[in-house]
């Protein structure tokens, strides 16, 4: 056995099999074509090639592992052939005039995010089973290039780093942990590994060799340690605490419909941070209270093109659907620092994280600005929508967004197109500069929600994607609980609310603080929900000695 040591973001026991991620050689690129007809045709006969393939697999599954085993061949060829799907790829040939490898990706991604967002475990299954037709098709389509965000089986995964644009487009259901060489604990991949609730160790060098490729390992997301080739007494160890951290996790499920309310009676709303419509259902399944943050611009890093305003409202207004009338909070596009997409042709800048990103790129693209708000309120017709913009710094920006908002309501108005004219408008507070003035900022907008990640970032100058920096971001100082304070108290004064969606709100340790300072809501990962409803159901405000 050979154990290694990283550092765990996301706290599990995982077993399996290793596998280096690859990365993708060649990538699905949207291109326009003059000859439609002639697209369609090499769909058709990659389908046919398909069929082949399937039917092949089939076979050969019937006689391995018997005919229930083999239906799922059956099954993908049946969906192959399925009218609405084909006819979606047809569609989106036809009226974009784009490649047919294109247009099957498109659409599925379409329709495994219809499927996983139903309630039936059976349908939400079949997610994965259109993705994994479509793979072959592309496959095909590009000349049998290899696809490798999609493992066989279900893995650990390994790699120097993740973008975040490569973890979402992993297929989450074939991944049973994270190990990364680099990578910090504040990074994008880290929060979308703790959204998905994916064992994850980062940090772990060069003691990851590519020898361990299909080795067992088992991944202990607490501690850090990662066991290749693990002994008897180990496996037996880890199992136990597998079955432990099982066991509280049925007895935190209890947790669920009750409210979260401390001791003396005091409620905060528990909501859940998601980065794309599928996490819905794990919002659901931990029983959050709503939507306190959906990072819109993973809709943005899934696509290889401006995600149109019809997709945008489609996603939107699912979100809103499935979460059946609970809040969700949708924050506008904050792309830019280490969200960054090939297609908005960013400049390189020496400094990105203070550079060109979030609302500084809203506000000089108005043209994209527009079309995400006018997505966003078209969508406030089917649920209970609330807009939050990030990376505010002044009074000014804030004006010059609520003007832009008007225009997009008029524009609706005049147009007759349904939307709720009530939806709340609210501020990221994660920049020094708007805790500052959160005096004036309360007056123009419906509610606050703190971004400690970059609020931390910003104040005590470190770099959060700077592993070597870890012990230095200090998300307690004392500079970051007054500058929250400050903004709590300037919120409630002006009569809004105020929430914290950034990682520290998870933070246990400060739940009894922010309870203190009158914090209003905790927007969390999903799988962070129960434990915090816990510690705020055996906390009495009263008797709290507040940090900072
Ligand atoms: C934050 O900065 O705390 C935040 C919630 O936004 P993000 O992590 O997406 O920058
Ligand atoms: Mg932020």
């Amino acid at each position: 056995m050979i154990t290694i040591k990283g550092k765990g973001v996301v706290e599990g026991v995982a077993f399996g099999k290793l596998s280096f991620f690859q990365k993708m050689q060649q990538q699905v690129e949207r291109h326009k074509v003059q000859d439609t007809s002639a697209e369609l045709k090499r769909f058709e006969e990659a389908k046919k090639q398909a069929m082949e393939q399937l039917q092949i697999l089939y076979q050969k599954a019937l006689s391995e592992v018997g005919e229930e085993n083999a239906m799922i061949f059956e099954i993908h060829q049946m969906m192959l052939e399925d009218l609405d799907y084909c006819e979606s790829i047809t569609n989106i040939v036809c009226s974009q005039q784009v490649n047919a490898e294109y247009a099957v990706a498109k659409t599925a991604d379409n329709f495994s995010a219809m499927f996983s967002s139903m309630d039936d475990p059976y349908l939400q299954a079949r997610a994965a089973d259109v993705k994994d037709i479509s793979e072959k098709l592309i496959h095909i389509l590009m000349g049998n290039t290899e696809q490798s965000y999609s493992f066989t089986e279900p893995c650990i995964i390994a790699a120097d780093d993740l973008a975040p644009s490569e973890t979402v487009q992993l297929d989450k259901t074939k991944v049973l942990a994270f190990v990364t060489r680099k990578g910090s604990s504040n990074s994008h991949t880290a929060i979308l590994a703790r959204t998905m609730n994916i064992p994850a160790i980062i940090g772990v060098g060069d003691q990851l060799k590519p020898d361990f490729e299909g080795k067992d390992i088992i991944v202990d997301g607490e501690t850090g340690n990662v066991y290749i080739n693990p002994d008897t007494a180990t496996f037996d160890t880890m199992r136990l605490k597998k079955m432990e951290l099982d066991r509280e996790n049925s007895l935190l499920a209890e947790l669920k419909g009750q409210p979260s309310i401390t001791l003396d009676g005091q409620t905060i709303h528990l909501y859940a941070n998601i980065g794309s419509v599928t996490d819905t259902v794990a919002a659901l399944n931990y029983d959050a209270e709503g939507i306190g943050l959906f990072r819109s611009e993973f809709l943005y890093l899934e696509n290889q093109d401006y995600p149109t305003e019809e997709e945008q409202f489609q996603a939107y207004r699912t979100v809103a659907e499935n979460m059946a009338g609970k809040k969700v909070i949708i924050r506008t596009l904050d792309i830019g620092a280490d969200k960054n997409i090939d297609y908005f042709q960013l400049p390189k800048e020496d400094n990105p994280a203070m550079g060109y990103r979030a609302i500084r790129i809203c506000l000089t693209r108005p043209e994209l600005f527009h079309t995400q708000l006018r997505a966003l309120y078209r969508a406030s017709a089917f649920g209970k929508i609330a807009i939050m913009f990030p990376m505010i710094t002044s009074v000014e920006e804030v004006k010059q967004i609520k003007e832009i908002a008007a225009q997009v309501r008029n524009e609706l108005k005049e147009a007759g197109v349904p939307f709720d004219p009530s939806v709340e408008l609210g501020i990221m507070i994660e920049t020094p500069a708007a805790a500052v003035i959160s005096d004036q900022l309360a007056k123009e907008v419906d509610f606050f929600s703190v971004g400690t990640n970059d609020l931390t970032q910003y104040t005590l100058a470190i770099d959060r994607q700077n592993p070597k920096l870890d012990r230095f971001y200090q998300p307690h100082h004392p500079a970051i609980l007054r500058l929250i304070r400050m903004a709590a108290d300037n919120a409630h004064k002006n009569g809004i609310w105020i929430g914290i969606c950034g990682e520290l709100g998870a933070d246990l340790d400060m739940t009894e603080t922010f309870l203190a300072m009158g914090i209003d809501e905790l927007s969390v990962s999903p799988s962070s929900v129960l434990k915090l409803r816990q510690k705020i159901r055996q906390t009495d405000v009263s008797k709290v000695i507040p940090k900072g």
